[in-house]
């Protein structure tokens, strides 16, 4: 598939846009990326000259880190907002604050930010392409890609697998965003948590079976994904997750949600353990599990995540050639 048919509009703002065939050539590319960036040269200087924002509400380490990098090792120039010194902290609307970088000509901004619709609000508006890197608890596209392509590295496909999703579903994007990507491969989906870690939706989602037993969700899994509690996020549609009390409800949580040596044993032999960081370390995954390289698979999900955000400026910023 020619670069330039990949996405449907200028943008991407969430999984859901892409086709299956789309998401398998994003894969491909970053594969193609992620040997690059192995070499000690690593830069290729197919878009030199392009400029890229980085303006991140929320706090992150990878996501940010790995953008930049991403378009540096592409040739583009990378320019990093802090919020707190933009003029967005004196009072200015995102739109103004859009308008402004869209008057000085950078070729794609990349937002992470609480509020859903503002990356697809900012799109419309904007010349730019525009990157969701991660939007309150819906949104996380770039996140899903990366994913898919660590479980395609080690699975060879993503159909007919049994993906087991465990912990704070209810406020997590990266669940979310997983779901609608896998389920485009016709992935066989479970969700492991508790009740209070369960919202609405996924009682509504079509497909996904719920577990609040971990080692009967996780029984012959292929891939499990763990999720951080995240405690910094009050939820939007299920009061029982904001009833969650992390002093409180921590040492139950631990005792029968921690992923550990002893409990994967019900997943598969060859199972694989990712998750989108950061980690608690002891809270939702043991610390010698994390460190395992036989299971563990975040340290190459963070290697992942450059060459997939390489495939996808490189495929959003080259529409135009
Ligand atoms: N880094 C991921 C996100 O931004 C997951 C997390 O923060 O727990 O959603």
């Amino acid at each position: 598939m020619p670069i330039q048919n990949i996405f449907k509009t200028k943008d991407l703002l969430d999984v859901f846009d892409l086709s299956p065939s789309g998401i398998t050539e994003l894969i491909e590319l970053a594969n193609n990326f992620s040997v690059q960036n192995r070499q000690s040269e690593k830069k290729i200087y197919n878009h030199c000259g392009k400029t890229v924002v980085n303006f991140f509400m929320e706090s992150s380490t990878r996501t940010r880190t790995s953008f930049e990098i991403a378009a540096k090792r592409l040739g583009m120039d990378v320019v990093n907002i802090p919020v707190a010194q933009s003029s967005v902290s004196k009072g200015e609307t995102m739109l103004d604050t859009a308008a402004t970088l869209d008057a000085m000509l950078i070729d794609a901004l990349v937002i992470r930010c609480t509020e859903e619709a503002l990356p697809s609000t900012i799109a419309g508006n904007m010349k730019a392409h525009v990157i969701s890197a991660g939007a309150g608890i819906s949104f996380h596209p770039t996140q899903a890609l990366l994913d898919a392509m660590t479980i395609f590295q080690r699975k060879g496909t993503l159909s007919g697998l049994k993906v087991a999703i465990c912990g704070d579903v209810a406020r997590s994007r990266v669940a979310r965003s997983n779901i609608r990507l896998l389920q485009k491969f016709g992935t066989d989906i479970s969700i492991v948590a508790p009740d209070y870690f369960i919202s609405q939706d996924y009682y509504e989602e079509i497909g996904v079976k719920i577990y609040n037993d971990l080692k009967e969700g996780i029984r012959e899994a292929d891939v499990i994904i763990t999720l951080r509690v995240q405690n910094e996020r009050t939820l939007i549609r299920s009061d029982k997750a904001d009833a969650f009390d992390f002093g409180q409800k921590l040492n139950s949580y631990v005792l029968e949600y921690r992923l550990n040596h002893e409990n994967i044993k019900a997943a598969k032999e060859d199972v694989i353990v990712l998750h989108p960081g950061p980690v608690n370390r002891d809270v939702e995954i043991s610390s010698s599990l994390i460190d395992d390289e036989k299971y563990s698979m975040i340290l190459k999900q963070v290697e992942n995540g450059v060459a997939m955000r390489m495939a996808v400026l490189h495929a959003l910023l080259g529409m135009e050639n």
